[in-house]
């Protein structure tokens, strides 16, 4: 058979490249949210309000009490790789926020539309702009894209709409907006739970009531208690661990052997980010199988605080799975010291029950 013939390279186009690089990073509603969450949570917010539409595909809006965006930031806010998080290279290695690579505003105002509404300390209002593709856009046609004063309190709020409209093979992806509402509550939750001095709310718009509501004095206990309900609050565990060597420290709260449930719930925070690691939750069920039935799995909230010349947060541009230097030696040492701490719970139990 005769060789095809080579057909020639073109580059894509740029809005299709763009587009491309959001959806890598955005799969879902829920990650376009957590980037949010992260923003308002690094500009020192202590109140965090979620509104979700359509499960976050109509609407998702989030409004916290931070620091705000100065006016003058605002024509390169959604530009890609800008951000206040990073200068250097070499900042990389020393950073201690996964958040540096200004990419998640870029991202959403590609796939999504996107409007901010800040006011800083020092400014007498609040700003308000619309963006697409990167850049300020009119919000009626014939209108200047620049910055519109408004009133309204010190902090951000950030609305994302209509997600993945001009992404249709994405867009119908999703099955159910109840799913993906699943999927927002959860990382909220997570988040409630992480950040003691933040209140967190998050409702579907429209709704009285709050899928989510935590107030700012709540401890971590009384977080738990708020959103997995007192049958788990009840039967925590407190542990802490460092070690210099590996440079790490860990604290948790993790259930005890009186507690099971059908599912591993691992909340599992490095350097302040929720991530995913396989290799920990595996290690965990492995210790828990010691201590519970074949088929009970524990829930359990970590909070790992890595030297952040240790962490490798590149893996993937997601950065949902976090890798880390020694992470045998380290998981080793944090399921150590679970271990221990079960141990502890049992003996004071069946001593109670002896005497
Ligand atoms: P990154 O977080 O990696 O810097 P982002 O695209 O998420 O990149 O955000 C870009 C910049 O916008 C941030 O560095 C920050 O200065 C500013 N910013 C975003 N969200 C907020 C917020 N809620 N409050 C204050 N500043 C914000
Ligand atoms: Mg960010």
């Amino acid at each position: 058979l005769p060789l095809p013939a080579p057909r020639r390279i073109k580059a894509l186009a740029q809005d299709v490249v763009n587009k491309i690089a959001a959806g890598e990073i955005i799969v879902a509603p829920v990650h376009a949210l957590k980037e949010l969450i992260e923003n308002a949570v690094d500009a020192g917010s202590t109140a965090l309000e979620v509104v979700v539409k359509d499960g976050g595909l109509k609407l998702l809006q989030i409004t916290d009490n931070g620091h705000g965006i100065d006016k003058e930031d605002m024509p390169i806010l959604c530009e890609r790789f800008t951000t206040s998080k990073l200068k250097a290279f070499e900042d990389l290695t020393s950073i201690g926020t996964y958040g540096f690579r200004g990419e998640a505003l870029a991202s959403i105002s590609h796939i999504a539309h996107l409007s901010v509404t800040t006011r800083t300390k020092e400014s007498s209002c609040a700003w308000r702009a619309q963006y697409a593709d990167g850049k300020l856009v009119s919000s009626k046609p014939g209108q200047s894209a620049e910055p519109k004063p408004i009133a309204g309190r010190p902090g951000t709020q950030i609305s994302v709409e209509d997600l993945f409209y001009n992404v249709q093979s994405r867009r119908r992806a999703f099955r159910s907006s109840s799913e993906e509402y699943a999927k927002i509550l959860d990382m909220v939750g997570r988040y409630a739970v992480h950040c003691s001095g933040v209140a967190f709310s998050c409702k579907k718009h429209g709704d009285h009531s709050s899928g989510i509501s935590v107030p700012v004095s709540a401890s971590i206990v009384d977080r738990i208690r708020q959103i997995h309900g007192s049958t788990v609050a009840n039967e925590l565990v407190n542990f802490k661990v460092e070690d210099v060597r590996w440079g790490f420290k860990c604290e948790g709260w993790v259930s005890n052997a009186n507690y099971s449930s059908k599912r591993t719930s691992l909340l599992l925070f490095i350097n302040h980010r929720s991530v995913d690691s396989a290799a920990i939750k595996k290690s965990v069920e492995q210790t828990y199988s010691l201590f519970l039935p074949k088929g009970a799995h524990p829930f359990v909230y970590l909070s790992l605080d890595i030297d952040p010349q240790r962490v490798d947060v590149n893996v993937h541009p997601t950065k949902r799975e976090v890798h880390f230097l020694n992470e045998d030696e380290v998981i080793a040492i944090i399921c150590d010291e679970i271990r221990n701490s079960l141990g502890k719970v049992d003996t004071s139990r069946s001593f109670m029950t002896q005497s």
